[in-house]
């Protein structure tokens, strides 16, 4: 299937500018997660193909690529963004086909990427390093480098927004990028890979190899020549990168998963919270990392919230991504029978709502009707664990202190929220909650480029997103002068 109207045979690579079949010539099958038809084939990448495609990653950051000014690489994200607004219409259609996304959510996926190369592109001549008052006769400063070769394995969740925020500010910072997309979605990867090159970013600056995790991935994370590794994915294979990176000794970023909360108190505004207590936790059928599946709900308006969530879900649908109901299909059979396991340990729960798989949904489709779980036990597995599906659990708490407990209670700290109109409530949470990202009277404030992002314990570690991944993307070199 040639990728219209790009044209690219998703079972190349683009390795130094130029598209080829693998080293190998094996394909790999691409599932449409709505039907469970065959898409198309992608190439089965190895070994082979990521030497080459670090070496031409190399040569670029040594040549002129290496030497470009940051005023120059934000022109040619510019029009990396441009190319793909223009291709707005192919681009979500192909990641709606691909993940199973509904199209609307695909097309603002497609409006992020582009945003990101925007962002990038005007921030990345802001960045400089600094002079450092020193002793008498010395002056100091400080001057940001890229690490050179950045690998970056990207999961099927959000091809799109992760490329955007990972890819583009290495390219922003002049890193030279080898991107190996997830196997069971990469065909906006190769398209972008596509753009970016009609955009004129020289060869070599980014190749895209697909394959199977364990082959062309790990093929990536291994390599010697590489010096930078960011990961968006499971905390097993992050574990398995970051093994892989201490051999090599260089910086990862890692993006896991997370478990993340709404902290509900009695004097919340209900009305301005409750699209958000359930949207948070339903997009992209529950595959985000900073999906809210756990709703922390204090005793006074618990039974109003699980109400009026479980009404909500009961209008929700699950169907095919072209007819953009409130949920599509998950990626795959497999990853529905992850969250078919995690609604099954539930069986002895409270199921407060489920939503319903619309009657005429294709039977090969991985469709999962959404489900509402409520009075857990925050100890419960469905309240510690991730399940990257359309599953919430409601959890009932007394107070302040008990609420941040729990909150705090599970291995990952990704995103929380706090809804309360108590000013002096908020800044004590925002402070307490052992959470990257805190949002207070409000759910992901829209999923702004802007906004740093990133999280600590088993969600992982580093800053993607917003200025600070430009500082991610670059190294410090010092420079003492002594003159006397
Ligand atoms: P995964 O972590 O295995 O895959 C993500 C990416 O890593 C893919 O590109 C894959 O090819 C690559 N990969 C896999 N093994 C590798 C290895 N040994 N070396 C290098 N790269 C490797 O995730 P999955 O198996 O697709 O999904 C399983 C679970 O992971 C999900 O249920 C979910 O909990 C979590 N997940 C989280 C995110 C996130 O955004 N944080 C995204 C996808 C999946």
């Amino acid at each position: 299937m040639p990728l219209r109207p790009l044209n690219i045979d998703p079972t190349h690579c683009l390795i130094d500018g130029t598209w080829a079949p693998c080293a190998s010539g094996q394909v790999l099958p691409l599932l449409n997660p709505s039907d469970g038809s065959t898409l198309c084939e992608i190439a089965r990448g190895g070994a082979e193909d990521m030497d080459r495609a670090v070496a031409a990653a190399r040569a670029a950051f040594e040549g002129p690529w290496g030497r470009t000014t940051g005023v120059e690489r934000g022109r040619i994200l510019q029009r990396i963004g441009a190319l793909v607004l223009e291709n707005i219409d192919e681009l979500a259609e192909l990641e709606a086909l691909d993940v199973g996304k509904p199209i609307t959510q695909a097309r603002a996926d497609v409006v992020a990427l582009a945003r990101y190369m925007e962002f990038y592109a005007g921030a990345v001549d802001k960045l400089h390093g600094q002079t450092i008052p020193y002793l008498d006769g010395y002056t100091v400063y400080t001057i940001r480098e890229a690490h050179g070769v950045t690998g970056h394995i990207i999961p099927w969740n959000y091809p799109m927004q992760i490329i955007g925020r990972s890819v583009g500010a290495a390219l922003a910072t002049g890193n030279a990028a080898v991107l190996k997309p997830a196997e069971e979605a990469c065909l906006t990867a190769i398209a972008f890979g596509e753009l970016a090159r009609r955009a004129g970013l020289p060869d070599g600056a980014l190749n895209v190899v697909s394959g199977l995790g364990a082959e062309a991935g790990a093929a990536l994370t291994s390599h010697a020549d590489v010096n930078h590794i960011s990961f968006t994915g499971s905390v097993g294979t992050g574990r398995l990168i970051q093994q892989a990176a201490s051999q090599n000794v260089i910086p990862v970023t890692l993006e896991l998963g997370g478990k993340s909360p709404q902290l509900v108190f009695d004097d919340a505004d209900i009305d301005a919270a409750l699209p958000f207590l359930v949207n948070a936790g339903i997009q992209n059928a529950g595959q985000t990392c900073s999906a809210s599946s756990r709703i922390l709900v204090q005793r006074g308006v618990y039974d109003e919230v699980v109400r009026r969530m479980a009404e909500k879900y009961c209008e929700l649908r699950a169907g095919p991504a072209m007819s953009d109901l409130s949920v599509g299909p998950l990626v795959s059979a497999r990853q529905k029978e992850i969250v078919e396991g995690f609604i099954a340990k539930g069986a002895d729960l409270n199921l407060a709502a489920r939503g319903e798989v619309v009657a005429d949904a294709p039977a090969g489709g991985a469709y999962v009707a959404p489900a509402l779980f409520a009075d857990v036990s925050p100890d419960h597995a469905l309240a510690q664990d991730e399940i990257f599906g359309p599953v919430q659990v409601i959890i009932p708490f007394e107070d302040e202190a008990e609420a941040l407990a729990i909150a705090n209670g599970t291995a990952y700290g990704l995103v929380a929220s706090i809804w309360s109109r108590d000013g002096a409530r908020q800044m004590r949470l925002a402070k307490a909650l052992r959470s990257g990202q805190v949002f207070l009277n409000n759910y992901g404030a829209g999923g702004g480029v802007e906004l740093p992002f990133g999280g600590s314990g088993l969600s992982g570690y580093g800053r993607e997103k917003g200025f600070e991944a430009l500082y991610g993307f670059t190294s410090l070199k010092t420079v003492a002068a002594y003159h006397g």
